[in-house]
């Protein structure tokens, strides 16, 4: 193989009993795969980190099964081909695709899709073009129905999902409140995502402030996070309201879930809560591509990448994202 004949991989060595730790990870050297017939043999390129990979790390029930003890981590990735035997690629292509966090992936070509390098950074194909930017339009879209006028609370109001909410929120003229994890991003979300309010959900009074910031209460919660900023939301939730139940970062490490709200409030307020998974929704991807590639062309989508260098760093990058560490969509370069 041109470069390297070693495909360096990270496994999953044990399962965490809470929050992950480095032991639960191994890095491991082995030869490179060769591809059969309508399989590619894949380059990483960049390697997504997103929160989701915790559920795979524990053999909960969950919709998705777990990664076995000694398998690779999995993870979306954007990759060169170096070899093929799927006559629909070519030597050179840049694909995204699921290749795991590895140097090296054979794949199912009909689990790819081919890249255009001189649409945007090749990257973005796992951010703000890729799957967290389709769940935040389809969440927001579908699930949350937003109108004009109407206000829109969203939690994790900086990172990869959120802010893309955060934003197309503003283009159908919602008044849009954030939460987010610290004055910093707090300030990215209002003077850089173009925001209305944001408040920090570390700071003490979450629920007062939160109040001032939603004088006309919440119409549309874009759930990414539970525990508190949940707890703080939920008593002001305008009868109607649409919470698209995306994701609950604060509880992955939990190994007790915590309690939900009171479903006295669903029926008084008659509440849709709708909880989503993005790849149920696969049919919804030529117009996020169609609309977001055109806001993200013209300015009104902005997107932030937290990059770190080298696969041997995804471990602690990844225990980090579970911690509010990321600024902006995580990615991990992992070849030029
Ligand atoms: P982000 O880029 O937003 O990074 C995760 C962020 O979550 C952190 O930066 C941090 O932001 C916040 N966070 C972490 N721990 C806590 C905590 N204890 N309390 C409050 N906030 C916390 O990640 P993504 O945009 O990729 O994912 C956001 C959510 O969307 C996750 O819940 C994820 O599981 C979900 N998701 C769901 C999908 C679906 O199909 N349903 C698909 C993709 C993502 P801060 O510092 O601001 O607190």
């Amino acid at each position: 193989m041109p470069g390297s004949s070693v495909n360096r991989r990270i496994v999953l060595k044990s399962r965490p009993d809470g929050p992950p730790t480095p032991a639960n990870f191994a890095m491991e050297e082995g030869p490179i795969a060769e591809p059969d017939d309508g399989e590619v043999l894949t380059r990483t390129l960049w390697l997504s980190l997103d929160p989701y990979m915790r559920g795979r790390m524990s053999d909960k029930k969950s919709y998705a099964r777990p990664v076995p003890i000694g398998g690779v981590m999995v993870g979306g990735t954007v990759a060169r081909v170096v070899a093929t035997r799927d006559p629909g690629f070519a030597v050179g292509d840049i694909v995204v695709g699921s290749g795991g966090w590895q140097d090296y992936a054979v794949l199912p070509g009909r689990g790819l899709r081919k890249l255009d390098p001189t649409l945007a950074p090749i990257s973005t194909a796992v951010g703000v073009l890729g799957m967290p930017g389709m769940t935040g339009y389809v969440g927001l879209l579908d699930i949350g129905r937003p109108r004009a006028g109407e206000t829109v609370v969203v939690s994790a109001a900086s990172g990869a999902v959120g802010s893309v909410v955060g934003q197309i929120a503003k283009i159908k003229e919602c008044r849009v409140v954030g939460v987010a994890g610290g004055d910093e991003k707090c300030r990215y979300a209002v003077d850089v995502l173009g925001l209305d309010a944001c408040v920090d959900h570390r700071a003490p009074e979450l629920g007062e402030a939160l109040a001032r910031a939603c004088p006309d209460g919440v119409d549309v919660y874009f759930e990414s996070v539970g525990g508190a900023v949940q707890r703080a939301v939920w008593p002001l939730l305008n009868d109607f309201a649409r919470v698209p139940v995306c994701g609950l970062i604060a509880q992955y490490n939990d190994a007790v879930p915590q309690p939900g709200p009171n479903f006295s409030s669903v029926l008084s307020k008659r509440l849709t809560v709708r909880g989503f998974i993005v790849s149920d929704h696969a049919e919804r991807i030529g117009g996020f591509l169609r609309d977001v590639s055109a806001w993200v062309r013209d300015g009104r989508v902005k997107y932030r990448e937290d990059i770190v260098e080298g696969l041997e760093r995804a471990p602690d990058a990844f225990i980090g994202l579970l911690q509010g560490r990321n600024f902006g969509k995580l990615v991990v370069r992992v070849a030029s």
